[in-house]
């Protein structure tokens, strides 16, 4: 039966990708070697690197200025790297949940730490506004997305200070004004590429300004001057994740993307509007294109199991939602069909015409 796979990461990924990996892993690059068994410096793997950093810079629109690192550590590495590098004495956070939280805990134990808003109030079911960022901080974080709640920042916001954002789960998913930030970093295994590699687009003059020792690998200018080659990078997802950016290029790039994820997550969310059994959890204005979140009404509560069962049994994977918000999940990344969203849907509607 076909899977449709609303994993919320590591995620689908586009079948052309991991259709060159595997041609990759057998033999790479004509070398007769695979992909798994040559030199991160050999002439057929350096083009890997730089081409991913060009599509990046491409495909985001990058300014000149910036450049992106491959590194391993998974964005939770982010969390210290960021204060580490950028973090003289305060530093701005918006707290929208479990990653921003991850986040504003290692930021404390290198300088003041200002939360100027949170969410928690209602369990992260919304994005806060109308805060005030000091002006005086060294930079504000945000996290563009909330993978867990299912809230999304629309947009780039404004702010009085350089930003600093995790990415990790809507990078790609839409434009971005690159210029507002000095960091901007991810994990790839949401909607890039394999687990294992992590990217960082870094604004090149805001490096070694703090007066802080640095350990060399966790300092970003080793990297930026290295061409995240200081040591060896992670080759494998490295190479997948070039094959996502090739086709994110051959399929329109970001707007296009954006210009499916609004279809696809209006197609679900509509659903659930319309449900007599579901209901989404998140404030409608800040419902998140890339996770779909929604529960059963109390008075459904009991059918939740018997839902999974069913949407399992119809080849749905992934579905179920995270611990601290209960219900169901539907991640909708940009290598997901649309089909599988009408596919849910339909399940949906099947199981709500029986009860
Ligand atoms: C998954 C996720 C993380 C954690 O990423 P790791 O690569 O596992 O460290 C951090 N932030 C966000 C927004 C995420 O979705």
């Amino acid at each position: 039966m076909k899977k449709h796979n609303f994993n919320p990461g590591p995620s689908i990924l586009p079948q052309e990708a991991m259709d060159a990996t595997v041609a990759a892993c057998k033999e790479f690059a004509g070398s007769g070697l695979s992909l798994l068994e040559v030199s991160h410096r050999s002439k057929e793997f350096k083009p890997i690197v730089d081409q991913a950093e060009e599509l990046f810079r491409e495909l985001l629109d990058i300014p000149a200025g910036y450049k992106t690192v491959f590194l391993g550590g998974g964005a939770s590495l982010q969390f210290c790297m960021v204060p580490y590098n950028f973090l003289e004495k305060k530093a701005a956070y918006l707290n929208t949940g479990t990653w921003a939280n991850k986040a504003l805990k290692e930021a404390k134990l290198f300088g003041e730490v200002v939360e100027v808003a949170s969410s928690k109030d209602k369990n992260y079911t919304y994005i806060p506004k109308n805060f005030t960022v000091p002006a005086d901080a060294d930079y504000f974080h945000v996290t563009s997305n909330n993978t867990i709640y299912g809230t999304e920042l629309k947009g780039d916001l404004d702010s009085p200070v350089p930003m600093v954002a995790d990415m990790s789960s809507d990078i790609f998913s839409r434009p971005v004004d690159v210029s507002k930030y000095i960091c901007i970093y991810g994990g790839a295994q949401k909607n890039l590429g394999p687990a294992g590699l992590t990217f960082a687009i870094v604004k090149e003059d805001a490096l070694d300004k703090v007066t802080r020792p640095i350990p060399t690998m966790l300092k970003y200018s080793t990297h930026t001057a290295n061409g995240s080659m200081f040591n060896t990078p992670p080759v494998l997802p490295l190479f997948t994740a070039l094959q996502t950016l090739k086709w994110l290029k051959a399929n329109g790039g970001i707007k296009q993307m954006q210009k499916v994820n609004q279809e696809k997550a209006a197609i679900l969310y509509d659903a659930i509007d319309s449900s007599k059994i579901f209901v989404g959890t998140v404030t409608p204005e800040d419902r998140s294109l890339m996770n779909i979140c929604f529960v059963m009404k109390p008075e459904y509560a009991a059918l939740e199991e018997e839902f999974a069962s069913f949407a399992a049994a119809q080849g749905m994977v992934g579905i179920k939602g995270h611990r601290s918000v209960g219900g169901f999940r539907a991640s909708c990344y940009n290598a997901l069909p649309i089909d599988s969203v009408k596919a849910l849907v339909a399940c949906m509607k099947e199981f709500e015409a029986k009860h």
